[in-house]
């Protein structure tokens, strides 16, 4: 079983309740578990206009592969992006592996740990929320990065 960090984002439709599904998604994958989940955070746009972003982290602990939990990520992401001509449609859904374990990945579709997770306190706010003694491999403590992103609001969602 390995550990994985998931990076959840949206920004469009009912954001918060798109963030709450795709959790509840990553707790029915196959192969894997719900382990943790961090607050929802409200956090503003980067390089890019538009409306605040809900954003969380979760650990799963899976005995799916990097690329097969990649692949299962997709699938939700399409599933939740495909337009649905009613209440609450259209609605996006950003999910990305932060870490997987203490691997280093670098292969065509998977970049892994995260090339932005310490310059992005939407990413790295959360993730140490639930692992303040999380290492990020080849990089060291995630806590040491966290002054670099101290200037991107971010804020705690009550509840
Ligand atoms: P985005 O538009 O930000 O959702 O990026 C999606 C693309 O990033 C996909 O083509 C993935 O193959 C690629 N990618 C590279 N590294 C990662 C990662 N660690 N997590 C998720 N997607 C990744």
């Amino acid at each position: 079983m390995i550990d994985a960090y998931i990076g959840i984002g949206a920004n469009l439709g009912d954001a918060q309740e798109s963030v709450r599904q795709a959790i509840d998604r990553l707790s029915g994958l196959p192969k894997t578990r719900l382990v943790r989940q961090s607050s929802l955070f409200r956090t503003a746009p980067i390089d890019a206009g538009g409306d605040d972003y809900v954003n969380a982290v979760a650990c799963v602990q899976t005995q799916l592969d990097a690329h097969e939990l990649l692949a299962q990520l997709q699938a939700i992401e399409n599933e939740f992006g495909r337009e649905r001509p009613y209440v609450n449609a259209p609605r996006t859904l950003d999910l990305d592996i932060l870490l997987y374990g203490n691997r280093q990945i670098d292969s065509a579709s998977l970049t892994v740990p995260h090339p932005r997770l310490t310059q992005r306190a939407f990413a790295l706010i959360p993730l140490l929320q639930i692992d303040p003694l999380i290492a990020i491999p080849g990089k060291g403590a995630a806590h040491l990065f966290a002054p670099a992103v101290a200037g991107q609001a971010i804020s705690k969602i009550a509840g």
